[in-house]
């Protein structure tokens, strides 16, 4: 379909600096758990984004000198020139269809514990390591040698960029991270000398790292500068004095990456965030310098686009997590396929790739961080092996996955559900509060399978195994799903508690069944740390209920530390008059009261309460699968049976849509017996 010149604005080419970009969607810096371990799997995730017509795609940080790297994290090294190649690989592969590749430099300065290199950390101003873990860890204070060194290694940085084939160098001075906002903010910058005090000393570090790396670069390489667009606190690097030095310096960088203040505020999710949130922080911004401005704001809407670029406000979509959701983001609103764009559903589970270190995952598209680890693409799926047909039970993400992928390869796929709606626990978790984004995961998947006509989704169709023996498929997936459990068992608990029958225990699935108190005392239970507990808490203070949530952790919603949520929720839990039970588990549930036990001490204490609602762990709804794996499935002319998803083992989203799109990929695939199922790389032994 010819593009609908309502986006046309969109595809215009802009220039940077000495480059110009040949449309306005920008792929800012995002990490991705991979990074100088995975070089090559990063490079082929990016390679998809050049396909899927991103005009700029840039590395996530690249960490310039050994003196300072943050360590657990795994991002990219250009410590020397043995790094070069990695990163040439990098550049070759976001440059293939004609995008600029960019390279953002970092140096951590007062983040950068140095656990690996076992340097003294160097800070604008000395102090204690502001890293999430509060590593036991001082900075020294810069002298003006130092100062010197690290100007020599920008430049040299900058110098093996070009080497390494990049088209635009940013320097990352954002979210509290890098050390060009280490010396622009009063919070961090405490010198007397000619780098410290006025805004105009404050700011001699970055023009003196960006005229020297012009011109070490001989002006052939655009430069970026990407900043926090807010710092709170007293001192810190407010917007009024971002603007103010936007204002002084507007010439200075090729182009300004405006993003806003901490990562966690930047990064923010679809429960607390909407598209476009950083509006206010960047309007006007762009009055201010002749140099285009790109922002973010987790846009997946065309239209949303638009006008940000018409009404002045920015020059370039910036974006990290819809890029990863959908690498052909572009592409689509180019070719006008707006029903095919998978739009990111604002969860940060790619983030906690990043911050557990492992690989980044991402919910909406199963082939991110895969493309060269497993050879999968988030447009193509491989094509039809020699089997024709394929049952599947149960259509939660999983499920619907699993037919989207297998439909798409030209397999008959019938997809059986119980219920009369398609998307599982999704369809249920998008009617709590701060959710409703989540849908997204069914309605992109459920837009897909609609028009394909090998696909056949059939309704109230409760499947047992006696049904599925007699209808003749050659494969059968059991995507089933999970129930949460009732009992207390999750972590702390290996094993249930005493229970008196009087007291009402309900589970999350009898909340999101519409069930559960609307009024009265409730003790939530959480034994799980992600999410839905303190949801569920907010769901019954909206509805008139004392809420205590009572959990072994010493925060609640633990685990959202990984998904940069556990700070907005532990304070609006606390707002909202939630009382907190940290480091607390019910020992015993009574009639009216539930008895605690500190997790330290096991000192106990009645907590009365109306009900009880148990956030704790999940059993996997494989009765079905376990019930025909008894019987002669082989004999009724099934190839294979295999359970998938939550009724495997539950977990996140995320998982259920991997395990879909693995069962889909893995169809008639040979055999690879104990063989290691993805690539990987092996350092090369000196
Ligand atoms: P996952 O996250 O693994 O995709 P969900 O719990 O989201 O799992 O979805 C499981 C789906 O399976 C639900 O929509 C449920 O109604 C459906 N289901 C469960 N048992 C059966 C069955 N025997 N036959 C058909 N559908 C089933
Ligand atoms: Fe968006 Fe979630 Fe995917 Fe991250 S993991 S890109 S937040 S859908």
């Amino acid at each position: 379909m010819p593009r609908d010149p309502r986006y046309d604005i969109l595809f215009e080419p802009v220039r940077i600096g000495p480059k110009v970009a040949k449309n306005r969607f920008f792929q800012v810096p995002h990490c991705n758990g991979g990074g100088y371990r995975d070089p090559s799997a990063v490079a082929e995730m990016r390679r998809v984004k050049a396909e899927g017509g991103w005009g700029v795609i840039f590395t996530e940080q690249v960490e310039i000198h050994h003196t300072s790297e943050i360590t657990p994290f795994i991002e990219l090294h250009l410590w020397d020139d043995r790094d070069i190649p990695a990163l040439a690989r990098m550049s070759e592969a976001m440059k293939s269809h004609g995008a600029l590749a960019g390279i953002e430099l970092a140096y951590s300065g007062i983040n950068g514990p140095n656990l690996y290199s076992r340097e003294v950390p160097l800070a604008v101003s000395g102090g204690p390591i502001l890293t999430f873990t509060s590593d036991p860890v001082q900075a020294r204070t810069m002298d003006r040698e130092d100062i010197r060194d690290l100007r020599r290694w920008f430049r040299n940085a900058f110098v093996r960029s070009q080497r390494a084939g990049f088209d635009i160098v940013c320097l990352y001075g954002a979210h509290g991270f890098g050390i060009l906002q280490h010396f622009l903010s009063r919070a961090t910058n405490h010198r007397t000398d000619e780098y410290g005090g006025s805004l105009e000393n404050r700011a001699r570090f970055v023009r003196e790292v960006i005229e020297e790396g012009r011109e070490a670069t001989k002006g052939e390489m655009a430069i970026s500068l990407r900043l926090s667009l807010h710092e709170a606190g007293k001192m810190g690097f407010s917007n009024a004095e971002v603007r103010d030095f936007i204002e002084m310096h507007g010439d200075l960088p090729d182009l300004w990456d405006l993003a806003h203040g901490t990562w966690e505020q930047c990064s923010g999710t679809s429960r607390f965030k909407p598209e476009g949130a950083q509006e206010d922080l960047v309007k006007g911004i762009k009055d201010l310098t002749p140099r285009p401005v790109v922002g973010v704001g987790r846009f997946t809407s065309a239209d949303a686009m638009v006008r940000q670029v018409k009404s002045g406000i920015l020059d370039f979509i910036g974006a990290a997590r819809p890029s990863i959701a959908d690498p052909f983001l572009p592409k689509k609103i180019e070719e006008g396929r707006f029903e095919d764009i998978r739009e990111c559903i604002g969860c940060n589970i790619c983030v906690s790739g990043d911050m557990t270190q492992g690989i980044s995952r991402c919910t909406q598209n199963p082939a991110f961080m895969e493309e060269w680890r497993k050879g999968w693409h988030p447009e193509r799926a491989r094509p039809k092996g020699a089997s024709d047909s394929v049952l599947i039970v149960g259509a939660g993400p999983a499920g619907l996955e699993a037919a989207r992928v297998l439909g798409q390869r030209g397999y008959r796929v019938a997809l059986a559900e119980a219920g009369t709606s398609l998307g599982g626990r999704v369809t249920r978790e998008r009617a709590l509060p701060g959710l409703a984004a989540w849908g997204r995961v069914a309605d992109y998947r459920t837009g897909q399978i609609a028009p394909m006509p090998n696909v056949e989704v059939y309704f109230d169709s409760r499947l047992t195994a006696e049904d599925i023996l007699g209808m003749g498929f050659d494969h059968v997936a059991i995507a089933t799903g999970a129930t949460w459990r009732r009992d207390a068992v999750a972590r702390h608990h290996l094993f249930p508690i005493p229970t008196d029958p009087a007291m009402p225990v309900l589970t999350p699935d009898d909340l999101m069944a519409d069930g559960g108190p609307s009024g009265g005392c409730v003790v939530i239970y959480d034994d799980d740390h992600f999410y839905m507990g303190s949801v569920l808490a907010e769901l019954l203070i909206a509805r008139g209920c004392e809420v205590h949530v009572v959990t072994p952790a010493t925060k609640v919603a633990e685990w959202t530390e990984n998904t940069l949520e556990q700070g907005i929720i532990q304070a609006r839990l606390m707002e909202a008059g939630v009382h907190l039970h940290l480091s607390r588990a019910p020992v015993a549930i009574g009639a009216r009261a539930v008895t605690l036990a500190c997790t330290w001490t096991g000192r106990e204490a009645d907590l009365p309460a109306d009900a009880v609602l148990m956030v704790t762990s999940r059993t996997p709804d494989d009765g079905l699968y376990l019930d025909l794996k008894a019987r002669d499935w082989r004999g009724a002319g099934i190839r294979s049976l295999k359970v998938i998803g939550d009724a495997a083992a539950p977990g996140p989203i995320a998982w259920a849509t991997y395990s879909g799109r693995r069962y889909a990929e893995e169809m008639d695939a040979e055999d690879i017996g104990d063989a290691l199922p993805f690539r990987r790389e092996i350092a090369e032994l000196l």
